[in-house]
């Protein structure tokens, strides 16, 4: 996998180099590159932005630095493995989550445009459509500075789902927002005892029928409680009893 950030705050990128990303890169597994759009403006201030037609507050980003990095950016591909996927990230898109991030990961090149200011005049999007796959994508119902920070929560959420990045494929299984549905039981290590609080003896008992039952159980209770939303009838299609928290 490819994976390319146009922003005017390259510095944002840093923490690739450092955190997973970084370790799956070392291993090979992806390759990435930081741009700065400034790159592809031709006055001597560099300008990116302008403001809006129509009036309001704020300025734009305007169209022409967003055109000339694709140019030079996208991958054009006869096939859908070569072609580009460009992530714009917004507030008005769709919510990001682990079905679009398992999504995502079978992208050959991912391409994030990260906004600033109001945000990208509107044909710079409706001209990627032309040229690459496009989603907008939104971290939440909030509203960022920048779209750094959503690219960075993306990319992480992508890599790790990437085949030979986990050293151990197992704990993708289990997880909260996996396929199952259900939010992660509680987990523990070493000590056994700590400032009073005890690992559920279940868990050291050794009877691995018993923790796969107890584990499950503890999954369900906790998705009733925190988020009674994510249990539809597919999730609880093996007629487990949902104990609600009074
Ligand atoms: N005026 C825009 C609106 O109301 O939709 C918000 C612009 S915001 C200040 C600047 C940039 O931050 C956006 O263009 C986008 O790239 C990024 N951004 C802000 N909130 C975001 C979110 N929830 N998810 C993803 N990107 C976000």
């Amino acid at each position: 996998m490819r994976l390319d950030y146009l922003t005017i705050f390259p510095g944002f990128f840093a923490p690739l180099e450092l955190s997973l990303p970084g370790k799956a890169a070392d291993k090979g597994l992806l390759a990435f590159g930081v741009h700065d759009l400034r790159t592809w403006t031709h006055d001597r201030h560099r300008t990116v932005d302008d403001t809006p037609y129509g009036g309001g507050a704020g300025m734009v980003m305007r169209p022409e630095p967003w055109g000339e990095a694709f140019d030079e950016l996208v991958r054009a591909g006869s096939t859908g493995a070569e072609r580009t996927t460009i992530v714009f990230t917004t507030p008005s898109g769709e919510p990001f989550d682990q079905r679009l991030a398992e999504e995502l990961a079978t992208r050959e090149h991912l391409l994030f445009a990260c906004g600033r200011y109001e945000g990208i005049d509107q044909r710079v999007i409706d001209h990627a459509r032309g040229v690459a796959e496009v989603r907008e994508v939104s971290l939440g119902d909030y509203v960022l500075n920048g779209g750094e920070v959503a690219a960075l929560a993306i990319t992480e959420a992508v890599v790790r789902l990437l085949p030979g990045f986990m050293g151990n494929a197992a704990s993708l299984v289990e997880e909260s927002h996996a396929a199952g549905g259900l939010l992660e039981y509680p987990v523990y290590t070493k000590p056994p005892q700590w400032r009073g609080h005890e690992v559920p003896a279940v868990l050291r008992s050794g009877d691995h029928g018993r923790i796969a039952a107890w584990r499950h159980d503890q999954a369900v209770r906790r998705t009733a409680e925190r988020r009674p939303d994510l249990l539809t009838p597919s999730v609880l299609d093996d007629g487990t009893p949902i104990v609600r928290a009074t």
